[in-house]
């Protein structure tokens, strides 16, 4: 059978690639050849097929059959010249793998269709396209030549996309994705090129778009790919948020509009949730600054944690009114950045995962201050505060009795404060840890209880020997309508009674307050009415003068 099927050039085109697969089919005899890798990858029943056509279109993926067949209609009817399609087609493994499909009908000199001949190629199979959407990779934008004219680049995310996937699981997070990515196709393919950003995420190029315009197609793609409903079982609202950064206002390279959008996007996730932000300089200094933090806190941690330092604030014991411990408070100066509070730096420290070398070196400052003034004050209490995340170190607690043991310090003389307990994951490993510290002769206090929903759940499950009551509760203490907060203290005071656990009451700012916890039944007050954190120099003077007697 020598036909138009069998010559050289097709043999040569059918062998080039791996993962591209040709085809030929032949309109007067109705048969069609594929090459051999087709044959084989997709299970086809052999080279040459009779009555192809219906063959692979009852391949097609159902939700890609329309698009599919729409396209080649056209072609046929001649509406169009090429057949240009991506859909999703099975394999001999009955798994739908993308293909992106080209081919063109082939007339005689009467121009009647003789040939269709085209090229199939597998693009889940290198890089150029994410193998669940269908969508471009992040990689190609950067292949892509941004116009002269100016466009916007937005960034969209699916709102708690982490919490559909635990409710519904991982192939029904799948679905979500690929059915949004398709709606994101059919709102407007010829207006933007569309990216799998990563997970979640899409980035959508639109050239020629201004303010105006990127506004409003966010608008759209809030309102219309808002609602999931998968064979109408159980319908999801899906929330998004977006970044948007223009072209050429803020460059074309491509790296920093990229840097741009994940910040304005973080920004929208962070504070205005469901909205898009336009990135601004407002965004862009705090984006620098948050560089700069996490460079300069790397650099103190590599150059042996200089510019960090401990300061220290009193506890003030009731019975014997006067000052029975201190809380170790973190101070750090970087070379750039002098002004950082704890609460900003701890949360760069943390995310970054070096608050467990702050950590350390903060339970060995903390330890010597404890040898150096127990020396003179027998009876005084030091606390330091020790993160959720240090806890996670399995290491934490042998490491902390080495360290008591260099340096001699006195265990039952040192009050560990377990931050943000509101994270604690794994409560029943924390509990062994605490138990193991308390046999050590430490004292275990929960900071900021009342604070999180788990605090109460915390108490439960973990042997502590304090619990601080964060000073939200406190500080307002003595104005007018905030009796509820009277409330709440004398029931955690009295909570702690039972329990037979001590308190300390942070943030007593002024007299009244003091006056008002002083009748309560507590252990320690702390808080600025009697000092603020200071460096070490003004905190031993504060201690001569109150043992001066
Ligand atoms: P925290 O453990 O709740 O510490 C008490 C915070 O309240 C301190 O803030 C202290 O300066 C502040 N404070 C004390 N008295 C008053 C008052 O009367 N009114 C008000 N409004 N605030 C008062 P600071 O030093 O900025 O520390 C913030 C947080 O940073 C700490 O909160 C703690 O969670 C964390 N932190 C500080 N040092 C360390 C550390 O060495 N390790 C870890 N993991 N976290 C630390
Ligand atoms: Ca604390």
């Amino acid at each position: 059978m020598e036909s138009i099927l069998d010559n050289k050039l097709y043999e040569a085109f059918a062998t080039a690639s791996e993962y591209v697969y040709i085809y030929v089919s032949d309109f007067r005899t109705d048969l069609a050849r594929w090459s051999k890798n087709a044959v084989e990858y997709f299970g086809l029943p052999g080279e040459y097929v009779k009555d192809s056509a219906n063959m692979w279109q009852s391949r097609v993926h159902p939700d890609d059959k329309k698009k599919y067949m729409e396209d080649i209609g056209e072609v046929f009817e001649g509406g169009k010249s090429k057949h240009d399609c991506r859909y999703r087609v099975k394999n001999k493994y009955n798994e739908y793998v993308w293909v992106e499909c080209r081919g063109s009908v082939i007339t005689d000199q009467e121009d009647q269709p003789v040939l269709f001949a085209g090229i199939l190629t597998r693009i889940d199979s290198y890089s150029k396209y994410d193998a669940l959407t269908g969508l471009m990779k992040l990689d190609e934008f950067f292949q892509c030549e941004l116009g002269m004219e100016q466009g916007a680049l937005l960034l969209i995310c699916i709102d708690e996309f982490r919490k559909i996937v635990s409710s519904h699981g991982y192939e029904y997070g799948d679905k979500v994705l690929v059915e949004f990515s398709k709606r994101l196709i059919s709102l407007g393919e010829d207006k933007y090129s569309i990216y799998r950003f990563s997970g979640d995420e899409f980035m959508l190029v639109c050239p020629e778009m201004k303010l105006k315009g990127a506004k409003q197609l966010f608008q759209k793609i809030s309102e219309e790919l808002a609602v999931f409903d998968e064979n109408h079982k159980h319908q999801l609202r899906l929330g998004v948020s977006g970044g948007v950064t223009f072209y050429p206002e803020e460059g074309r390279e491509k790296e920093g509009l990229i840097n741009n959008l994940e910040h304005s996007l973080e920004y929208a996730k962070k504070n205005c949730r469901g909205g898009i932000v336009v990135f601004n300089q407002e965004i862009a200094d705090m984006q620098k600054r948050a560089q700069l933090l996490c460079e300069d806190l790397k650099n103190s941690i590599r150059s042996g944690f200089k510019g960090f330092e401990l300061y220290f604030q009193p506890l003030y014991e009731k019975t014997t009114n006067n000052i029975g411990g201190c809380e170790a408070l973190l101070r750090w100066k970087g070379d750039h950045i002098k002004d950082s509070c704890p609460s900003e730096f701890i949360k760069v420290l943390e995310d970054h995962g070096d608050i467990r070398d702050v950590g350390y070196w903060v339970m060995e400052q903390a330890l010597w201050y404890q040898k150096k003034w127990q020396m003179f004050y027998p009876d005084f209490h030091l606390s330091f505060n020790v993160s959720y995340q240090q806890f996670m170190d399995e290491n934490f607690v042998d490491i902390l009795f080495q360290k008591v043991r260099e340096i001699d310090a006195d265990p039952q003389k040192i009050i560990i404060e377990l931050t943000e307990s509101c994270q604690v994951q794994e409560p029943e490993s924390l509990a062994i840890a605490f138990r193991r510290l308390r046999e050590y002769g430490f004292t275990i206090a929960l900071d900021d209880f009342g604070t999180a929903y788990s605090s109460m759940e915390m108490l439960k499950y973990l042997p502590v020997n304090y619990i601080k009551i964060e000073h939200s509760f406190v500080k307002d203490l003595a104005n007018e309508g905030h009796e509820i907060d009277y409330i709440i203290i004398e029931s955690l005071l009295s909570l702690c009674k039972k329990l037979n656990c001590m308190s300390i009451v942070e943030g007593v700012e002024n007299s009244s307050v003091k006056n008002m916890i002083e009748k309560m039944d507590v252990t320690y007050l702390q808080g600025y009415y009697f000092s603020r954190p200071v460096p070490e120099e003004e905190f031993r003077k504060m201690l001569i003068e109150a043992y001066k007697a």
